[in-house]
């Protein structure tokens, strides 16, 4: 491993952690297009794609950037934030790829194939579902669709679906439900939804992924039915995923309900024990490195749900290990785990950590929790945070009405009381509190 393998592995761990902490917009906006460059003399040179980045970074997200590096890497680290645009960098080493997908992969992730998707129990029909459609694409089941929780292989798997079908020179689209919804907006309001139906359905194969965003938006809803009966018809394939099963999406108009169920429906389950080392060995031999049995044992065991966090974990110990410059044991492995896990002393005790991971699940930021505000969604966000202080704290509710801009201790009841009572009618909110837990003790 060298020195500028070492330096895109520990800010690759950062990025993990940065991930949970600010909103997911905030994330893929400034945060996703960037890699670690130099790491010397205790100044961490962070590569971004153009000027305008660094700026924001600079003064947004600077101080945040460097605890998290400081809590992983306990040494002194001063950001410095660098523009790394193509023929940049003259006396370094090329930056790493990350920075730009070369265009052949069409904005794919090249890691995301079928060869790097580790098959076991909770995935394998899923798995063999995305390689029917890709050998008989339109033919087979038509719609695929995948769900299942966050972290467990869904973009992989398109991802993996649109690289094969580019390589049968079909011709792919694939887009979020989010980018979608925006792009459709856009196209009315600069009067071209003409173009972007027929952009659409010139497809052999799309794919939309995440496609619960779009539901309760009633013009983005109706443009897709229209685009799914055309593509349907002509016998293109469509595959979508989402975070649950189309029965289960809150808002989805009825009509798109029903076609979506019209294919197969292929449910990714968490992966067990066995399967869990076995993405654990893939992913460090994907990085050329080697563990013991029994350190990627320590890991599997640490982590049981999502493998976008066993990925994570597994970063952790490389790169601590590589800090230390020691052996991987699994002594070292704990330790490591442990280490971010004590990580942020001065970042607030536990109700800190859960605000923050609440308001990154609800795709909001920690501050709108805190606030006073009584949007819809802020309030249920709020609502949860309270009840999961509470659960996992045992606070008093006077304190935890402190953490909320001193709200009551009756307010903070209720709350709890709410959220209790909507955890046994809600799978929705089930699901994704059960979620939120795991993140907690995960991170
Ligand atoms: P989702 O879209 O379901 O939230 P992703 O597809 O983004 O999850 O997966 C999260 C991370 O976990 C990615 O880095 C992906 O490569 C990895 N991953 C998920 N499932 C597998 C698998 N079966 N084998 C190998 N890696 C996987
Ligand atoms: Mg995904």
């Amino acid at each position: 491993m060298t020195e500028q393998e070492s330096v895109k592995r520990i800010w690759d761990t950062a990025l993990g952690e940065l991930e949970i902490q600010v909103s997911r917009h905030n994330y893929q906006t400034w945060l996703e297009k960037t890699v670690g460059v130099d790491y010397s003399g205790g100044e961490f040179v962070i590569g971004v794609p153009n000027a305008f980045v660094a700026e924001y970074l600079e003064q947004n997200q600077r101080s945040l950037i460097e605890k998290t590096l400081i809590g992983l890497t306990r040494r002194e680290a001063r950001v410095v934030f660098r523009v790394e645009g193509a023929g940049q960098a003259p006396d370094g080493p090329a930056p790493p790829a990350a920075t730009a997908p070369p265009a052949e992969t069409a904005g794919f992730n090249p890691k995301y194939t079928f060869d790097h998707f580790v098959t076991g129990g909770g995935n394998q029909l899923a798995h063999a579902a995305a390689n029917s459609v890709v050998e008989n694409l339109g033919q087979s089941y038509n719609p695929l669709f995948i769900c299942g929780g966050v972290g467990l292989g869904k973009t992989h798997l398109l991802h993996a679906i649109g690289q094969a079908a580019l390589a049968r020179q079909q011709r792919v689209a694939y887009l979020s439900g989010e980018r979608f919804t925006n792009d459709f907006i856009t196209a009315i309001r600069e009067g071209w939804t003409e173009d972007f139906r027929r952009h659409y359905r010139n497809v052999d194969i799309l794919m939309l992924d995440d496609v619960q965003f779009i539901s309760g938006k009633a013009k983005t809803e109706e443009c897709f039915f229209h685009t799914f009966n055309e593509l349907h018809s002509h016998n293109r394939q469509i595959v979508l995923t989402s975070d649950q099963q189309p029965k289960s999406i809150p808002k989805l108009a009825e009509r798109l309900r029903s076609r979506f169920e019209w294919g197969l429906i292929a449910d990714i389950q968490p992966p067990d024990i066995q399967t869990r080392r076995d993405i654990l060995r893939s992913k460090a031999e994907q990085q050329d490195t080697y563990l013991p049995e029994a350190v990627l044992e320590l890991i599997a065991r640490r982590t049981d749900h999502s493998i976008r966090e066993l990925e994570g974990n597994l970063n952790r110990v490389l790169a601590y290990a590589r800090l230390l410059q020691a052996p991987f044991t699994p002594e070292l492995a704990l330790r490591a785990l442990e280490s971010i896990a004590r990580k942020n002393p001065d970042g607030g005790g536990a109700p800190a950590q859960v605000i923050a991971t609440v308001a990154a699940s609800f795709d909001l930021m920690p501050g709108d929790l805190i606030s006073l505000r009584r949007d819809k969604e802020i309030n249920l966000a709020r609502q949860v945070a309270m009840y999961l202080i509470r659960e996992q704290n045992g606070c008093p509710l006077t304190q935890i009405g402190l953490q909320f801009s001193h709200r009551n201790p009756s307010t903070v009841r209720h709350a709890c009381e709410k959220i209790s009572a909507e955890l046994d009618s809600s799978p929705w909110l089930r699901r994704r509190v059960a979620e939120i837990r795991q993140q907690i003790h995960s991170s």
